[in-house]
Parts: C-alpha cells; sequence; structure tokens
C-alpha cells in the first residue's frame, strides 16, 4: 500500500498527515515547532508512522509546505502554504459544498484566499505585521486571564452582555486594556467575547480585501474556538464551514498534493 505524506511547518505548530491513495486521512500528529523545526519534524513523522505502523518504505510521496518547509530536506516537493491551504480546503469540504473563500488563523498571521469556480487561487491578503487577530493574540489574552486557550469559547457562550470593545489594535496595548477591564470589575466572560469580536473585526475587514464569496471555509488552530467562529460569523453575516480537524487543512493538502504527483509521475519514476 502507498501511503502519502504532507507536512505543514507552522510559526507554532507542526503538523504532519498521511493519506492512502484515495486522499483519505489515515492520521495525523500536531507538535509544537519549537526551535528546531527540522528535528521536530522528522521525530514527529518518525512517531506517526510508528502509532500508523507504516513504513518509510510505504512512504510514496512527500510534499512539505508552511513556514519552515524549505528545512525539510527529504520532501519530494514543497508549496507554498496557500496553495496547500486552498486544496486542503477543497478536500475536506467535498462533500459541504463548493469553497470559494479561506479564513486562516494561525498561531502568527492571519489569511483570506479567494478561489475561483475551478478552484484556483485568485487573491489572497494576509496579515503578519501585527500579532492583533492571530492565535498568538488568543494566547496572550489566555495567559492573562489565567484560563487556556480551548477555553475562551465556553467564556464566550456565557457572556450575557453586549461584548465589551477592545479597542487598541496593537497586541501589547490590548493587553495592558484587557488587565484595565479586569480592574474595572468586568467578567472574564464579557471580556472573552469582546476580544473575539475584535478579532473577527479584524479577519472580516481582511476578508473584504479578496471579497467574500461563499461558500467561506475557516481554518488555523483558532478555528477550534467556537465562540470566536460565533464571532466571525455574526460580523461577516454569514454561515462558516469549519472541518472536523481545523489545524491539519494545510497539511491534509500537501498530502493531497502528494497524491496527485505522484500518479503524474511516468511509471518508471515511480520506483525510484
Ligand atoms: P501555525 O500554523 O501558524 O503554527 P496553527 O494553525 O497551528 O498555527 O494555530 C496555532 C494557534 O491555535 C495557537 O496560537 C492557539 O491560539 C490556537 N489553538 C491551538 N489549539 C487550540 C484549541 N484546542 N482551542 C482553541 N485554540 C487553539
Amino acid at each position: 500500500m502507498n501511503y502519502f505524506v504532507g507536512i505543514d511547518i507552522g510559526s507554532t505548530a507542526i503538523k504532519i498527515t498521511v493519506t492512502d491513495e484515495h486522499k483519505r486521512l489515515v492520521g495525523f500528529k500536531i507538535n509544537a515547532s519549537g526551535s528546531m523545526f527540522y528535528k521536530y519534524a522528522k521525530e514527529t513523522l518518525q512517531s506517526l508512522l510508528d502509532e500508523l505502523h507504516i513504513s518509510q518504505d510505504d512512504i510514496a510521496y512527500t510534499v512539505a509546505t508552511g513556514y519552515g518547509r524549505k528545512l525539510f530536506k527529504e520532501a519530494d516537493e514543497n508549496i507554498s502554504e496557500i496553495t496547500a491551504n486552498a486544496i486542503g480546503a477543497q478536500e475536506a469540504a467535498r462533500e459541504y459544498g463548493e469553497i470559494k473563500t479561506i479564513i486562516n488563523i494561525g498561531g502568527q498571521d492571519s489569511k483570506a484566499i479567494s478561489l475561483d469556480s475551478e478552484g484556483n487561487v485568485v487573491n489572497f491578503a494576509m496579515n503578519d505585521r501585527c500579532a492583533a487577530g492571530t492565535g498568538k493574540f488568543l494566547d496572550v489574552v489566555a495567559m492573562n486571564l489565567e484560563i487556556g486557550v480551548d477555553e475562551l469559547s465556553d467564556y464566550h457562550f456565557k457572556s450575557t452582555g453586549t461584548p465589551l470593545s477592545i479597542s487598541s489594535t496593537c497586541a501589547v496595548f490590548a493587553e495592558s486594556e484587557i488587565i484595565g477591564l479586569l480592574g474595572s470589575n468586568h467578567s472574564v466572560e464579557d471580556i472573552v467575547s469582546g476580544v473575539h469580536y475584535s478579532i473577527a473585526k479584524r479577519i472580516v475587514k481582511l476578508v473584504k480585501r479578496v471579497g467574500i464569496k461563499e461558500n467561506v471555509y475557516f481554518d488555523g488552530g483558532p478555528a477550534l474556538n467556537a465562540g470566536l467562529v460565533h464571532a466571525i460569523e455574526n460580523e461577516l453575516g454569514k454561515k462558516i464551514f469549519v472541518p472536523e480537524y481545523p489545524q491539519i487543512t494545510t497539511s491534509f493538502g500537501a498530502a493531497v498534493l502528494a497524491c496527485d504527483a505522484f500518479k503524474n509521475m511516468p511509471e518508471v519514476e515511480r520506483e525510484f
């Protein structure tokens, strides 16, 4: 049996996905990127293959993507995360419908990608200059509120008042604004929902730069936060589709591309 590997070396996390030759998800693993991308990516791949009882010899083709993609020397190919994200989103949403707009919020950046009816990337906009509107912002907020990022959603839905307005556009100033709100006796719930709406407003501005076309797909680690999804849907005025495993869309796309690249190889080259 041939297997295909997609490796997404992101700024915050390494995501590795394995598919079979029918592009079906076989398994995945997520680990912190740390400071040694290459070493951690190799270790993550080996531990995933061990878990899946797959030998290195059964890996027919590997595609690397993401911020640290060029460091993974064993990959047969590497591609930009925009392309991998677009391919992964369309494959993951196959049953749902045609995806035309992708919102990706990663650890250190956020992106909006626009696709045409053939599924090609026609435009994208990116915020990688400022932590506000990224996973890093949510991490800092959660740390200040002494809760986990995976708890933000619960707090969001328990907020009863109008979402607080967080006016600072910079994560560093927003941090002191949040401390000020805590000092004025605002609840953690209302602060969390205010933060989600402030991120949602920024994301909607980013999406408007490429144009909002349905269906809208949302991925990256922060898409695991249902409270943030709720805020973005309200600001956008549209339902958005979140896949079952939003953090691996890009590595899944790389594995799908690996599968296609292998099938398109001349028969003789496949033996090597
Ligand atoms: P990158 O691809 O840039 O490495 P990811 O797409 O992996 O980034 O997103 C990382 C971010 O996802 C973290 O900074 C964190 O804010 C958020 N995140 C990770 N796990 C969860 C979770 N279980 N619930 C909510 N948010 C999460």
